[in-house]
């Protein structure tokens, strides 16, 4: 008698059997699991760009490596 374990879905709560045929895993539905996909996706558009730098400060002073 196997015992499955039974997880909640992150995204909905929905009782999910935690079975290797769920490819879904942790989620109920592959729905569930693209919700969450887009939510991690839009967090990664929050990351700064390295493009801080301001416009006039490009040569430092008093370092010239080449003549
Ligand atoms: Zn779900």
């Amino acid at each position: 008698m196997a015992h499955v374990r039974t997880v909640k879905c992150p995204q909905c709560g929905a009782p999910v059997r935690w079975v290797p045929e769920n490819r879904f895993r942790p989620f109920c539905s592959e729905r569930c699991k693209q919700i969450d996909l887009g939510a991690w996706a839009s967090e990664d558009y929050r990351v700064p760009t390295s493009d801080e730098g301001d416009p006039g400060e490009q040569s430092p002073p008093g370092r010239s490596s080449q003549d």
